[in-house]
């Protein structure tokens, strides 16, 4: 509805979470100003002053705390986390040494939790994202110190679209659904808490619009489009309000969709939901997919100093095992690396880390890295029923002697090996890759990355970092065709099996599998049901010929609108 607007009337950001709304803008209330260095206290007062610092962080974490209680789910994770920042020792630590150099809390406060964003943003990827959730503290603490009001969401009484140039969980925590109906950030990505948590609430949301979403003031109506992401400034009234309409009747739809997935024509889709731990998994047990398309073990793993032993590990997979039931699970080894730095796995100080050793390339010089993660799946398996499926792969195979290397081991501890689709050079050498290995999942958060030479993790490039890529969509088509061809199943378990309508496409390329967040399950199951398979192959066709990523979306579009 808003293609040819201009840019002040059509912002663009990224989508994240689909799904459209049409109400007034607010901001979320400001942060405070921050102290300048300058101020000294005496030294008689600085014991005092820590002890104001302690109390004011008490204060901060408790009220956390009592979210995070009142919330479930990755909701309550999220905020747990955040309080359990407040009363890190580190950061503790700091604050009392800039106190003791004469520093007042409040300064004390800002130079320690710069110390910790700088640290962050050096470690880069996940770890700098969280950089948001460190000022978030930081904030807070200082609004506390100060005698002032938390900083955060405004009060709501109608509908809003909540603005903000970046959300912390403790935000988003307490966000009622019934009144936000969309979030907007001038900053973050695809896996920052704003997208992690408006996923989880269902929301619609656009991360990464850049500073022009400042202009927008409160009171102004906005229709946010999270598939598109676009915020639109201008729209037309009616035509806003009826898509608004045909998004709530779909979300019903959704609601009522039980599973399991097939195509209006009966070809069975099988949806697997991805997970990083056993509280993920159980959620995804609770939910219509039909078992695990990726367990992401390196994220268990994040902050461990150490490598855990065989039997730590064992206990750790079998927590998402016993979740699953005799459900089919697969499970990705360690993924450490680039944006995953796991300390006892990854290579320090690489020039280019999403180049360099990441996945299973970390296992060439330390094969019993690899060989004792395997053997405790194998032991975690052992506990699972006979009919229980356990599959396992490697993330970053690139030739098909590192396919056969990691299949041998696997098969040595009886495992089910496979290996994900997610460096270009495998999608096009997959015929020599396949005959080793019993099935293959695309990982097209990396395969998107590499096919475009564009940092999955770079708002700027988000253009080029879209799975809907034609480029992109043709290395699928490849690999489906030699998965036929060798009879081994092609899965795919990036966030591109997320997309209703990306799903449809991948469908027609002849995806076996789609791999997504328990919540995204239902509305792909609900889009695969409206078409035929021949109306996915259709939708492939269109999009593969596509010259980018709109012409592909418009053209899939136009099918479905058809059917
Ligand atoms: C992918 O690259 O698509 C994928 C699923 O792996 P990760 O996002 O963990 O790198
Ligand atoms: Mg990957």
């Amino acid at each position: 509805m808003s293609e040819e607007k201009d840019a002040a009337e059509l912002i663009k950001g990224t989508g994240v979470v689909a799904g459209v709304a049409y109400a007034d803008a607010v901001w979320v209330r400001p942060r405070p100003e921050l102290p300048q260095a300058g101020e000294t206290i005496a030294d008689d007062a600085k014991d005092v002053e820590f002890e104001r610092f302690v109390a004011a962080a008490e204060v901060v974490a408790q009220r956390l705390s009592e979210r995070a209680d009142s919330v479930d789910g990755n909701t309550a994770e999220v905020l747990t986390a955040t309080a359990k920042m407040v009363k890190d020792r580190g950061w503790h630590k700091a604050v009392r040494r800039n106190i003791k150099s004469g520093h007042p809390a409040e300064y004390a406060v800002v130079a320690a939790t710069e110390k910790f964003v700088t640290m962050f943003n050096a470690a880069g990827g996940v770890m700098a994202e969280r950089t948001t959730d460190l000022k978030d503290v930081r904030d807070r603490t200082i609004a506390e110190l100060r005698g002032e009001e938390e900083p955060g969401l405004p009060y709501v009484a109608g509908e809003a679209v909540l603005c903000a140039d970046d959300l912390a969980p403790a935000d988003t925590a307490t966000l009622d659904t019934a009144h936000i109906k969309a979030l907007v950030t001038e900053l973050g990505g695809p896996t920052s808490h704003t997208a992690i948590i408006a996923r989880q609430l269902g929301i619609p949301c656009v991360v990464a619009t850049g500073a022009v979403l400042r202009e927008i003031p409160t009171g102004e109506r906005l229709f946010v489009d999270g598939s598109t992401g676009a915020v639109d400034r201008a729209a037309e009234p009616d035509q806003a309000a009826a898509a608004v309409a045909e998004y709530q009747e779909r979300a019903e739809r959704i609601a009522r969709w039980e599973g399991p997935a097939h195509t209006a024509d009966g070809h069975r889709v099988q949806l697997l939901a991805n997970v990083a731990d056993g509280n993920a998994a159980r959620i995804a047990a609770q939910s219509q997919a039909e078992g695990i398309g990726l367990y992401r073990t390196e994220l268990s793993f994040l902050s461990a100093s150490e490598e855990p032993s065989v039997e730590e590990q064992a206990a750790v997979y079998a927590k998402v095992f016993e979740a699953l039931g005799d459900q089919k699970v697969v499970v990705r080894t360690l993924d450490a690396g680039s944006d995953k730095p796991i300390s006892y796995a990854t290579l320090d100080a690489e020039e280019n880390p999403a180049l360099g050793v990441r996945g299973l390339r970390v296992a060439r010089n330390n094969e019993s890295l690899l060989t004792r993660q395997l053997d405790a799946i194998a032991v975690a398996a052992a506990e699972r029923g006979e009919d229980a499926p356990t599959w396992v792969m490697a993330p970053m195979v690139a030739t098909a002697g590192e396919a056969k290397w990691f299949a041998g081991l696997c098969r040595e501890r009886g495992l089910i090996p496979g290996a994900m689709i997610e460096v270009p050079a495998a999608a096009l050498m997959a015929d020599t890759i396949m005959p080793h290995l019993d099935f293959v999942s695309i990982g097209t958060n990396d395969l998107t990355q590499y096919t475009m030479a564009a940092d999955r993790l770079s708002p700027q490039l988000a253009y080029l970092t879209d799975p809907w890529q034609p480029a992109v969509l043709r290395l699928i088509e490849h690999t489906c065709t030699m998965g036929q061809k060798n009879s081994i199943a092609v899965g795919v378990c990036g966030e591109a099996a997320a997309d209703p309508l990306l799903a449809c496409v991948l469908t027609g390329l002849g995806v076996n599998s789609l791999s997504a967040a328990s919540s995204a399950v239902a509305s792909v199951g609900a889009q695969l049901a409206d078409v035929t398979l021949e109306q996915c192959r259709d939708m492939a066709a269109a999009a593969i010929h596509a010259d980018d990523p709109q012409a592909a979306r418009a053209a899939v579009r136009t099918i479905l609108g058809e059917a």
